[in-house]
């Protein structure tokens, strides 16, 4: 069992943390929200006053943080954990964050003579609370094998993607799909809708059919089909517009620094955008349905 730092102790990292305590993962954890931090003590962690103070000691580090900022910050501050760090300690990241940022901190990392992964995530919060969340894996091989079994403690699938920030890309290219197909799943339920098709007849054809897709089978933007579905709870997130906002915005970037052409992913990042900024913008990313139908007003 590993000594493990933890930094950022959110909806995501919380579970993820806790899930490590109960593989019998020794834990020290920081989060600048105090309450946060209190409940990852109240799991079996071990509070350290600072983010930096996580890595003293440790083989491990994970951290779980908002945007590429806090990654740079965490890592790469005086006093951060690049410093803090005894040599051979492995680093994993595991927010999302653009591709350019993963790149940067692992080049710092490898500087100091460390190993550093990017490990973006797919599932969410409820995946994250029963370890069933897929690990998107950039970095060398040692550095893979070496994180491969911490994640597997979070986790059900953990996949080497490429070098460093492969993880990163696969995340934004999925979720750029995952985006595009649930705005084109939407608008077919709303032309059922006009078209007088009963939408679970739509659904059973589709369901066997060429559209068939996640954001069909797996999380249908209408009520009745799926009773999992959020469309049967009030579009309460799930996975909110907010973070899918989030992710076609960094797709975008991405696309426009490597020259991609993605006119899907830059009106999917357009659609999104605007539900957001609507009165329907704290609901799940399925509740684009009602953005399209014209709810927003
Ligand atoms: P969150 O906002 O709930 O948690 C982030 C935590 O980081 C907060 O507790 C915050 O206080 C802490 N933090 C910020 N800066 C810090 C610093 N300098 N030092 C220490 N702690 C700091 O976010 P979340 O929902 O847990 O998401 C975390 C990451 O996971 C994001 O990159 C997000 O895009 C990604 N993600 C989220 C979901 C989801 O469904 N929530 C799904 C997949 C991926």
């Amino acid at each position: 069992m590993a000594k493990i730092g933890f930094i950022g102790l959110g909806n995501m990292g919380g579970p993820m943390l806790a899930n490590l305590v109960k593989a019998g993962h020794e834990v020290t954890a920081f989060d600048l929200d105090s309450l946060a931090l209190k409940r990852a003590v109240d799991a079996g962690a071990k509070a350290a006053s600072a983010a930096g103070d996580t890595a003293a000691g440790a083989e491990v580090v994970v951290t779980m943080l908002p945007a590429g900022r806090h990654v740079r910050s965490v890592y790469t501050d005086p006093e951060g954990v690049i410093e803090q760090a005894d040599l051979g300690t492995l680093f994993i990241d595991c927010s999302t964050i653009d591709v350019a940022t993963a790149r940067e901190v692992a080049d710092a990392a490898s500087e100091a003579g460390q190993e550093m992964v990017d490990a973006p995530v797919s599932g969410g919060v409820a995946a994250a609370a029963g370890a069933a969340l897929t690990f998107m894996v950039g970095g060398s091989d040692i550095a893979f094998a070496r994180a491969e079994p911490i994640l597997q403690a979070m986790g059900k699938a953990v996949i080497h993607a490429g070098a460093n920030g492969a993880g990163q890309a696969a995340k934004i290219c999925n979720n750029m799909l995952l985006g595009i197909s649930m705005i084109g799943v939407c608008e077919a339920f709303n032309l059922a809708d006009a078209l007088g098709l009963d939408r679970q007849k739509l659904f059973d054809i589709s369901s066997k059919a060429s559209g068939q897709c996640w954001s069909l089978t797996s999380y249908c933007p209408v009520p009745g089909p799926l009773p999992t579905s959020r469309a049967n709870h009030g579009y309460t997130p799930g996975f909110a517009a907010k973070m899918m906002l989030k992710d076609l915005v960094l797709s975008q970037e991405a696309a426009a620094t490597g020259g991609a052409n993605t006119p899907l992913g830059a009106l999917a990042r357009q659609i999104y955008q605007e539900m957001c900024d609507s009165p329907l913008g704290e609901l799940d990313f399925s509740g684009v349905i009602k953005y399209l139908r014209g709810e927003a007003e």
